[in-house]
């Protein structure tokens, strides 16, 4: 379980978050939803430990343990995934390679050992193979060319490979074609698991058609302003953020 209690953060003395509160329950898919500039990355950049952010005030437990206190690879080690908004291109690395570095530093930061690399393509083949990836992308550059659907589709195959605990996606609808979104989707809603929570953090309705949430939560300046069930999101996009801007102001 996510607990995240009374959060108060700024960046460069600029208040972002201002008393934030969010539980989020194993096995839960939390979409969080509200106007551009409320501070929803900078709340998945804080729970994922990105430097430059100022913690005043505030926990954050996964678990029990306090995040707050520990370096954004032990975040990791303990199960903290975020899904990158624009993701990496890196020329001259395979897709395979990076994998392979990155869940072998997940290995290692947890005290478990480097998986062979038998071990490791059987894994990783499977994933693909889950995920409907070619294997001949594996080959490729990371990202480099991939359409926005073949980023989203090799970054949902990192996050099966590590198996994270807590998955952040955010804004995973943004550049997205229909098609793209609905392979995204099917991605996440395979590694649905009870053990396994998502925040889901999106500013349309859209993507939550696709990835139907548990529980809807409305941020506006640095807050959040309310929390419902799935029928939230639409009222939402029906209504817009204007009521909730006025309120949280
Ligand atoms: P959202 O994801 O909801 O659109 P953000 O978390 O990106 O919101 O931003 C919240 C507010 O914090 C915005 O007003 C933004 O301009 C400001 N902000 C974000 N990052 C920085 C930064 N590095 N320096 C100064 N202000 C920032
Ligand atoms: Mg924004
Ligand atoms: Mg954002």
């Amino acid at each position: 379980m996510l607990e995240i209690r009374n959060l108060h953060v700024q960046i460069e003395d600029k208040k972002i978050l201002n008393g934030l509160s969010l539980t989020v329950n194993d096995g839960e898919v939390a979409a969080i939803m509200g106007p551009n500039g409320s501070g929803k990355s900078t709340l998945s950049y804080v729970i994922a430990g990105k430097e430059d952010y100022e913690v005043l005030d505030g926990e954050i437990l996964l678990d029990g343990q306090n995040l707050l206190e520990m370096e954004p690879d032990a975040r990791a080690a303990a199960g903290v995934f975020l899904a990158f908004q624009y993701p990496l291109e890196i020329p001259g690395v395979a897709t395979m390679t990076f994998l392979k570095a990155a869940l072998n530093a997940q290995r290692k930061a947890r005290g478990e050992g480097e998986l062979s690399t038998p071990e490791f393509m059987k894994k990783v083949r499977a994933g693909a193979e889950r995920l409907h990836i070619p294997q001949d992308m594996l080959k490729r550059a990371l990202n480099v060319g991939f359409s926005g659907g073949e980023k989203k589709r090799m970054e949902i195959l990192q996050m099966a490979l590590l198996e994270p605990r807590f998955c952040i996606l955010d804004e995973t609808d943004s550049g997205l074609d229909i098609d793209a979104l609905k392979i995204a989707a099917d991605g996440v809603n395979a590694l649905r698991d009870p053990k396994r929570s998502f925040l889901v953090i999106t500013h349309y309705q859209r993507l939550l058609n696709y990835i139907v949430p548990d529980t809807v939560h409305v941020m506006a300046n640095g807050r959040v302003v309310k929390s419902g069930g799935k029928e939230l999101a639409l009222e939402l996009e029906a209504n817009g953020y204007a009521d909730y801007r006025s309120q949280a102001a």
